[in-house]
């Protein structure tokens, strides 16, 4: 099986990165992606943790606003982690989550809910991504919610009068980021439509223009309907059609290769980077 998209405590995964690579190897996984949000920080350590047949298909889902305010998620895979620019714009995406975090608990103070930044980073490994699941965890913390689950649909959702987004890239330019590091772009649940509004079908003409390589289409969050129209889109514009578990360890019930990409369309997406940069053991 192929999965080529997962978390780990290097962002709001559960599993520390080798933790994940163990997992995946008793499951007898072929291929699994790494692809923490805004970081290759889990790299290394994923790539010391490999054995046996297992390989390591190293990425970042890179978060991306579109000049509407829509937010959009963008799987970069196997690029160059020495790409300068590429770190820079990670680095900057994730500095501007700080900020973005104390604004959404001033928000939540103001109706007299008893949280703090400091409750938000008590409730994170140092040095992760910052986001909006660690938020969740010091609320069930500190008895608001009861769980992740509950502190999202209740109060974190992207609609919800706390939401606030954070600066980062729109997606044509994540895309063309990506294309220029040396490695694949693909879309992450783009018809994820119960978290918030979603872009057009006609949106994809520009992202193709932009490079995009290929859709994921097979998401727990994309419905039978949304998943068969991401294939018409897919299949017009001849683009690589993947399936992925969006694995967060405990942090939310999605269980790793639920969703799985097909060889040949995998084989297609590895062609179209500009070095062989699967990891083996
Ligand atoms: P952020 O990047 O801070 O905006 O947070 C987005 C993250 O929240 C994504 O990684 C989602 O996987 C996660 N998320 C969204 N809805 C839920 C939920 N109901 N339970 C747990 N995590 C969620
Ligand atoms: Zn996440
Ligand atoms: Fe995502
Ligand atoms: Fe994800």
């Amino acid at each position: 099986m192929i999965d080529l998209h997962t978390h780990t405590s290097c962002s709001d995964g559960t599993d520390s990165p080798r933790e994940l690579v163990n997992k995946a190897i008793v499951q007898g996984l072929e291929i699994l992606g790494i692809t923490d949000h805004d970081t290759t920080s889990g790299w290394q350590e994923a790539t010391e943790s490999l054995r046996g047949s297992l390989k390591l298909v190293l990425g970042s889902e890179i978060s991306c606003l579109t000049s509407d305010g829509i937010s959009v998620h963008m799987l970069g895979l196997l690029f160059d982690p020495n790409h300068l620019e590429m770190q820079q714009v990670l680095e900057e995406t994730r500095d501007g989550r700080l900020p973005r975090m104390r604004k959404m608990i001033e928000k939540m103070r103001a109706e007299g809910m008893d949280i703090s930044i400091e409750d938000v980073h008590n409730a994170m490994p140092s040095g992760a991504t910052m986001g909006r699941p660690h938020l969740a965890d010091a609320l069930v913390a500190k008895k608001i919610v009861r769980s992740r689950d509950e502190a999202f649909i209740d109060l974190l959702h992207n609609e919800s009068r706390f939401y606030v987004s954070h600066a980062a890239p729109t997606p044509v330019e994540a895309i063309s980021l990506i294309k220029r590091a040396g490695g694949v772009a693909v879309i992450a649940h783009p018809f994820a439509s119960l978290r918030g509004e979603i872009l057009s079908s006609e949106s994809f003409t520009d992202l193709l223009q932009a490079g995009l390589d290929g859709i994921e289409v097979d998401h727990r969050d994309q419905n039978s309907d949304e998943r068969e129209l991401l294939r018409g889109i897919a299949k017009d514009l001849n683009l690589a059609i993947t399936g992925s578990s969006d694995y967060h360890g405990t942090g939310k019930l999605n269980s790793l290769a639920e969703n799985h990409t097909h060889r040949e369309q995998w084989e297609k997406l590895e062609s179209l980077a500009n070095a062989r940069r699967v990891v083996s053991a």
